[in-house]
């Protein structure tokens, strides 16, 4: 049985991985040279069940609205982007109801918590250095109010497996020594004891070193062009290095499954969200953050990677282009030094990474992990804000799909339908 596992992010690469271990045979087919070379490469680095809900939550439409075409806002829509959005824009506004938004979560949450364990299997069976830390996350407030709502949820999500402790300001500079010179701007903090960081990148590109290991060939630098169907089923992919044939097809290009099956009449409704990460060397700031913090009033990670550090954040909906915007990403630098004034030490604009990239978001915030309606075509997209956490527990439900078996956690949550 050979299935043809389109993109070579970290979902793609993680659903090569278990069809490889189902005894299937695989090959991928990416446009790049190597393994996470777009939205998986520069990501924020978490593996956060702890940021499960959607970005389509009660109330979000009023505030986008506040914001449109206001270059500081947390998330920008530009004027331009506005026509294309109608459609999605309408599934959006539907999937903000508090019912969905608590249907939605709670299936992030339950395939978070199986990627975390799942990523924690693949470790013990592959060595990949991928600087990890198992150390939790902290979620940090300035304010009162967003700090007691924000633990309020975490106290329902707790009745779902989310594991969390509530600190006061001087528990979050126990818990993270670089908060003292900051302790008096803090109302306090969740501490997220499962959640886990580590370079995507990295991981993704291990993993899919292992997988040719086990028999998958990964073809590199082959655009896909088009998808050739015929009799009810997908024949061929047409790549700019010649065409592909399979019996099973799994689609998980990221923002791009939309454009390349909208052809063959599936209509996956992902939406391109731009966010930039800034990557600089930390040796600079001795008593620099041993631990990931996520700044609620900030929005931005900040997240120790080995030797690096890297600060990430910033929504813009703009369309395909991943671009950088380097008035967004200092933006997010000034943040990170109010909070931390020694992070200034690590900052030179001439040796920081700057980094673009488009998370695939879909109406519901929740992926697509399904049979197309095309029964040997499967779609394994659109994990917004969540690819890196869930990357490794979806490469599991989509092989198990593919190879005819019960999928190890409930993916109704994840059907095509639902969108
Ligand atoms: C700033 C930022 C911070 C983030 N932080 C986090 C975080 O901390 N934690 C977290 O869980 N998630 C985070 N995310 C989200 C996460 O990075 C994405 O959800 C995830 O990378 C998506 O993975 P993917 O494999 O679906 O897509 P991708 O990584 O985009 O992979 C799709 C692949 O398909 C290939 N492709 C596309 N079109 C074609 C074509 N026509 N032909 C051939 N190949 C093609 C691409 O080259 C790409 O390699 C962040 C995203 C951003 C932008």
């Amino acid at each position: 049985m050979k299935t043809v596992v389109l993109g070579a992010g970290v979902v793609g690469t993680a659903t090569a991985y278990f069809l490889a271990r189902h005894g299937h045979d695989v090959e991928v087919i990416e446009r790049q040279p190597g393994a996470a070379l777009e939205t998986s490469f520069g990501n924020g680095g978490v593996l956060h069940a702890s940021e499960v809900e959607p970005w389509s939550a009660p109330g979000m439409p009023l505030k986008i609205l506040k914001w449109l075409g206001n270059t500081e806002a947390p998330l920008l829509v530009r004027y331009r982007a506005l026509p294309k959005l109608v459609g999605w824009g309408a599934k959006y506004v539907a999937n903000c109801s508090p019912a969905r938004f608590e249907r939605n979560t709670l299936a992030n949450l339950g395939l978070a918590l199986h990627s975390l364990a799942t990523i924690k299997a693949i470790r013990s069976e592959v060595p990949i250095d991928y600087d990890m830390r198992t150390n939790g996350a902290l979620r940090v407030f300035t304010e009162q109010q967003p700090f007691d709502a924000a633990a309020r949820t975490a106290e329902k999500l707790s009745r779902h497996g989310l594991a969390f402790e509530t600190l006061d300001a001087a528990g979050t500079v126990r818990q993270e020594p670089a908060f003292a010179a900051s302790a008096d701007r803090l109302a306090g903090s969740l501490y997220f004891p499962r959640d886990e960081i580590g370079d995507s990148h990295k991981f993704t590109r291990g993993l899919a070193a292992h997988c040719e290991t086990l028999g998958v060939r990964f073809r590199y630098g082959a655009a896909i062009t088009g998808v050739r169907a015929a009799g009810g089923r997908v024949e061929a992919v047409a790549t700019t290095a010649g065409e592909v044939t399979g019996d099973n097809f799994v689609a998980a290009l990221g923002s791009f499954t939309t454009p390349v099956l909208r052809p063959l009449g599936i209509r996956v409704p992902i939406y391109p969200v731009k966010g930039v990460s800034i990557t600089v060397p930390g040796t600079a700031w001795p008593g620099r953050v041993r631990t990931c913090i996520g700044d609620d009033s900030g929005l931005y990670g900040l997240v120790p990677l080995g030797d690096r550090l890297r600060v990430a954040g910033s929504a813009e909906i703009d369309g395909y282009d991943a671009t950088p915007s380097r008035e967004r990403c200092d933006a997010i630098v000034r943040k990170v030094a109010a909070m931390f004034p020694d992070f200034a030490a690590c900052y030179d604009p001439a040796t920081a990474l700057y980094w673009g990239g488009v998370r695939p978001v879909t109406p519901t915030g929740t992926p697509v992990l399904d049979r197309s309606p095309i029964p040997n075509l499967f779609i394994a997209a659109g994990h917004g804000h969540l690819g890196w956490t869930l990357g490794c527990g979806s490469g599991q439900v989509v092989a198990d799909m593919v190879a005819g078996k019960p999928p190890a956690v409930d993916a109704s949550g994840f059907r095509y339908a639902n969108q």
